[in-house]
């Protein structure tokens, strides 16, 4: 019924499950790569495959449901897939050059980005994402507290950098210490792949006649 449609898998990890300890633990990277993550990729083929047959049987009755499950669904494979990538074993060099500039020109400073991106982490409310993201139309960072995986989300943002705050992602090793997840979290941080989201966001155009404030770098 659905053969025609393409589906998504769960991406490859890129390092080892231990690549990241102390830090975050293997037991708690496969647990959440391996299920959590995959749960994510299984419910959005579903919601994809469920959406394709409404359309078959031209019966709409379930729309809302389905469009609601492929929101959570796809949000939450893309905001875990960005994650592991926002991750290396090695605490990286900070952030320079362009990411620098624009970090500077939206929060001051990298420390007032990390306070507020970690403050944002440590008041959420429930199960949710901060991201760092960048907006399309005027051309700055935002850092965004995410609901769930897809709710007050800014459209129009792509996100750059996230650190995923639902308990799944720091209970295991951390308990109830979410700030010291935080923390633990700066310490993996690959800001070289934060730069590169950030170089190809910059081209992203909604073809909305506002100009991008570009080519402006330190
Ligand atoms: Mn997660």
């Amino acid at each position: 019924m659905s053969n025609h449609l393409s589906k998504f898998k769960l991406p490859p990890l890129g390092y080892a499950y231990d690549a990241l300890a102390p830090a975050y633990s293997a037991e708690l990277l496969e647990l959440h790569y391996g299920s959590h993550h995959q749960a994510y990729v299984d419910g959005l083929n579903r919601a994809l495959e469920g959406l394709a047959e409404m359309r078959g049987k031209g019966d709409y009755a379930y729309i809302n449901q389905l469009e609601r499950d492929l929101a959570f669904n796809y949000s939450g494979h893309l905001l875990h897939t960005i994650f592991w990538r926002n991750l290396e074993p090695n605490e990286g060099a900070p952030p320079s050059g362009q990411l620098e500039f624009r970090i500077r020109a939206a929060f001051g400073s990298t420390d007032a980005f990390r306070r507020q991106f970690g403050a944002a982490g440590a008041a959420l409310q429930g199960s949710g994402w901060v991201a760092l993201s960048w907006e399309t139309t005027l051309g700055m960072l935002l850092v965004e507290q995410i609901h769930d995986h897809q709710d007050r989300v800014a459209t129009g943002s792509v996100p750059l950098l996230v650190m995923d705050m639902w308990e799944h992602a720091y209970y295991l090793q951390y308990k109830n210490k979410k700030e010291k997840w935080i923390v633990n979290f700066w310490e993996m941080v690959n800001w070289a792949d934060v730069a590169r989201r950030l170089e190809n966001a910059e081209c992203v155009d909604l073809a909305l006649e506002t100009q991008l404030p570009r080519s402006d770098a330190a």
